[in-house]
């Protein structure tokens, strides 16, 4: 519905209820003469539950959003300036129910190519984590991002665009109903926690968010630049192994 298709069709909702409201006034009138009549009630907020705005309208059907539903309305989304760039959104993929939802930040240029999450050499190091702790990328984990458009030049997504695309992401956690959230990075982890501690800081605690336990790691990314980074990576991962209950694997350091 186009902007002035709604304006039209509030204008008619508030005429009609003006008019029924009127007619009940005047037959009052008519059964007690004594009966002064009443100004007319302010009808504007009924009106805007009635022909809601396209954001009011946008969050009520994402509501009820499967995760088939939630992928066809990101790859047609033009909420935030991000679709402006994208070659491809990536909604996100993984299994329906998973264990582990794994959280980033956004798409990279080998995301942006196929559509798909964590592909390229940051995926391929992201999978090595999971076999290490015994989860399988396609059985058992649901894998996604704060933005599902890459930001230009893999620059941080601005708060706006965050904002416009973390329902989509809110959702699909609803949905998901993980055992624990993986958050890898701090930029993914400010957004999904509304925080902005070091990332070193984010470790050190088991998080929530909608009543599920989130743990914050270095992005596979950052990983592969310093591997110092490894060992906090392997303890973040055993943690997360607790968490939902599955054994590791010894050599997965
Ligand atoms: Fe829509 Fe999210 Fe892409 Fe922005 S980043 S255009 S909100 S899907």
């Amino acid at each position: 519905m186009t902007h002035d298709d709604r304006e039209d069709r509030r204008e008619a909702v508030a005429t009609l209820l003006d008019s029924t409201w009127t007619l009940f006034d005047d037959a009052q009138k008519y059964l007690d003469p004594s009966y002064e009549g009443s100004a007319p009630p302010d009808f504007s907020q009924r009106v805007m539950e009635l022909v809601p705005n396209a954001q009011q309208e946008a969050a009520s059907l994402l509501e009820r959003s499967t995760l088939a539903q939630i992928a066809g309305m990101v790859r047609t989304c033009d909420r935030c300036p991000l679709h402006a760039t994208r070659r491809n959104a990536v909604p996100g993929e993984g299994k329906p129910n998973a264990r582990l939802m794994v959280i980033g930040e956004g798409p990279g240029a080998d995301e942006d190519a196929s559509g798909r999450p964590f592909v390229g050499r940051a995926g391929k190091y992201l999978d090595a984590w999971l076999q290490a702790i015994n989860l399988d990328r396609v059985n058992d984990v649901f894998i996604g991002n704060v933005v599902k458009c890459r930001p230009p030049e893999n620059r941080d997504p601005y708060p706006e665009e965050a904002a416009s695309c973390i329902p989509f992401l809110t959702r699909q956690i609803a949905l998901v109903k993980p055992d624990a959230i993986l958050c890898v990075g701090k930029v993914a982890a400010h957004h999904l926690l509304q925080r902005d501690d070091a990332l070193r800081a984010m470790r050190s605690t088991v998080h929530r968010f909608a009543g599920i336990p989130v743990v914050v790691t270095y992005h596979p990314a950052a990983v592969l630049r310093n591997l110092q980074l490894r060992a906090p990576v392997w303890e973040d991962l055993k943690r997360v192994a607790q968490l939902i209950g599955v054994p590791v694997n010894r050599s997965g350091r």
